[in-house]
């Protein structure tokens, strides 16, 4: 995530995702349509995102949730502020889940609502937590790990292989960042 998703033209699908041998990665329209019940989540992820540009960092906010829907943990991008390389939001909303989950670290039917397609290392902490599903708005074409550069979500090779919407009010979801470059661009 070192660049806005949006700001520059979005890359042909078909070669964006050349990384995936999965044609189903293609998102198609909207997912919050078929499935408005991550919608609340994803508001408050985007609270998160904007509580992480107020400090400097790049504005990516996310939330756990339990099988019930219920908030289990919340993170914000917090790199810049802690000089913690792994301080991404996704990082941070699931450590937060393991220590109120009941199952600890295991967070099976989990869901992992982010406002940024994860990267490499956040996509492979949500399969380490065995999360049943990952909830993403804005892809991210050049650092994407969960369809649009790699997909380490749901390849063949791994046991554990959580659902992917992609593209979840992904238009809302990019508008911190494009906000956040832009005036970063401008300074
Ligand atoms: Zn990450």
């Amino acid at each position: 995530m070192t660049d806005p998703p949006s700001a520059r033209p979005r890359p042909d699908p078909s070669t964006a995702r050349r990384g995936s041998d999965l044609s189903a990665a293609d998102p198609g329209p909207d997912p919050s349509a078929a499935h408005p019940e991550y919608v609340p989540a994803m508001r408050r992820a985007l609270a998160e995102a904007r509580a992480a540009a107020e400090h400097g960092d790049i504005p990516v906010g996310a939330v756990v949730l339990d099988a019930a829907g219920t908030v289990l943990g919340t993170g914000h991008n917090d790199r810049e502020r802690t000089g913690d390389p792994t301080g991404h939001a996704e990082i941070i909303a699931l450590r937060a889940a393991a220590t109120t989950h009941a199952d600890g670290w295991r967070l099976t039917g989990c869901t992992l609502v982010v406002t940024l397609e994860p990267c490499t290392m956040c996509a492979g902490a949500a399969v380490a937590a065995r999360v049943a599903r990952i909830v993403y708005g804005a892809p991210d074409p050049k650092a994407g790990a969960a369809g649009s550069l790699w997909d380490v979500v749901r390849d063949r090779r791994l046991n554990h292989r959580p659902e992917v919407l992609a593209d979840y009010l992904a238009a809302d979801c990019a508008e911190p960042l494009i906000e956040f470059f832009a005036h970063r661009r401008v300074r």
